[in-house]
């Protein structure tokens, strides 16, 4: 799991946490692959811990690198580094306070907050929304795997908010990076993206608004695909994350924001694939917006798929007169297949019978290694009486021939547990450079 965590002063006008909300709903949508994983919160801006000590306790300090990040206050008390908004913004605006100016630099307090959330060892992303004033004038700050500032009082416009708000989530989520093409580096703004109407562009937010307003009436999303790989490339390594392939049942899917159809590549290749090896005949509908094919087999019946994105699939299936049938567990070894090479585990989303989730469980655990699973069900006597006896045998026999393998005494195995990620124990932090952006 990993939080998202939308911070704002508790004067703020509480319009903004609804944008904020908004924009990272519709931010998050672009990764239906985690949707599972994240979890969005609000929180009034830093409080951590003693936020202030007093001058003897101050004396007591080792004088170090720490210490000199103190903040003596007019009343002899100092404010302890990382532990509260005071600190954050006194420590922001020294230096323009030097200067006779009674504001905050907005990327000395983002750099503050990405420095306290590695001092934490935060593990989250972090949105601040500002209400004080900024100087020099910006409307956000972005850095790479942790957090963004937004400020609020220049930005009366839902949809300019918005557009600020998912620009900054694509700083963090390193789209622009130095390894892709058609990004431009300016000094003072940052790498940006040279791709038409991309909301990563560096162009003014007036622009942006316009242009992704433009790309959301013909059901584009606002970023360009290459800004889109960029940062499944960073989702893909953050900690706290699980991807998973969406399973439903002969639902029929929405179409999503696309720039083209090159996401149906994956599904293409793979089904083609599969009736290829089985001798069975593979037809698409290339007209329809979503990814749809059948595979006929030999015997007249048919597998019907359905994909809307890289991750969303609906499978059905239909008896060779033409009557609904559920898929076969063979048919779901093959969608676990694909999650396996894609690095994905398996996501049950909406299907209504349990003889369909009995199936596609039954080829999560029989697959080697079993495939990991989000909310697969609970395997009660209810959901057993409602299941084929074959399937049933078989489910047990799935369940039971895995236990062998582990400790003889291990309770059940549960197989809606939430998903271990190899490799997630080392936690990474800092990027090799830190990269922010601001506009
Ligand atoms: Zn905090
Ligand atoms: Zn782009
Ligand atoms: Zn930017």
């Amino acid at each position: 799991m990993k939080k998202l965590i939308i911070e704002a002063p508790s004067g703020l006008d509480p319009k903004y946490k609804l944008w904020a909300r908004e924009a990272a709903g519709e931010m998050l949508s672009l990764f239906p692959e985690y949707k599972s994983s994240f979890q969005i919160e609000f929180d009034e801006l830093c409080r951590h811990g003693q936020t202030e000590i007093d001058q003897a306790a101050f004396d007591r300090l080792p004088d170090d690198e720490f210490k000199r990040k103190f903040v003596r206050l007019s009343n002899g008390k100092y404010l302890v580094p990382y532990a509260s908004e005071a600190w954050y913004l006194a420590q922001s605006s020294a230096e323009n306070r030097a200067n006779g100016i009674d504001a905050a630099d907005m990327e000395k307090y983002g750099k503050l907050k990405a420095e306290g959330m590695l001092h934490r060892k935060s593990q989250d992303i972090v949105v601040s929304l500002l209400g004080s004033d900024i100087q020099p004038a910006f409307y956000g700050y972005g850095i790479e795997g942790l957090n963004a500032v937004i400020s609020t009082p220049n930005c009366n416009d839902k949809e300019f908010f918005i557009t600020i708000f998912m620009h900054e989530f694509g700083h963090i989520l390193n789209a622009t990076h130095e390894r892709r093409p058609h990004t431009k580096d300016d000094p003072a703004l940052g790498v940006h993206c040279t791709n038409d109407k991309c909301i990563m562009g560096e162009s003014n937010y007036h622009d942006l608004t316009r242009e992704r307003l433009e790309r959301k009436r013909k059901n584009r999303p606002p970023f360009c695909d290459e800004c889109i790989a960029a940062m499944r490339e960073k989702l893909e390594n953050m900690p706290g994350l699980t991807k998973a392939v969406a399973v439903s049942h002969a639902n029929a899917l929405p179409v999503l924001p696309h720039n083209d159809d090159n996401w149906k590549n994956g599904w293409r290749t793979h089904y083609r694939a599969v009736a290829a090896r089985d001798k069975f005949t593979y037809h698409e509908d290339v007209k329809n917006p979503n990814f749809v094919a059948e595979i006929t087999r030999n015997d007249g019946s048919k597998l019907n798929i359905e994909a809307n994105n890289e991750y969303n699939l609906s499978l059905g299936a239909q008896t060779a007169d033409g009557k609904d049938d559920i898929p076969a567990i063979k048919d779901f070894a093959d969608v676990v297949a694909k999650a396996t090479a894609d690095n994905s585990v398996i996501e049950f989303a909406s299907i209504r019978d349990d003889e369909f989730k009995a199936r596609l469980l039954i080829a999560c655990l029989e697959a080697s290694p079993r495939m990991k699973t989000n909310k697969a069900p609970n395997i009660t006597p209810a959901f057993l009486k409602n299941i084929d006896p074959k399937t049933k045998a078989r489910l047990q026999k799935a369940l039971t021939g895995n236990r062998q393998h582990g400790n003889g005494n291990t309770p059940q195995p549960r197989p809606n547990r939430p998903p271990h990620r190899p490799g997630s124990g080392n936690r990474r932090y800092t990027p090799g450079r830190q990269s922010g952006g601001r506009s």
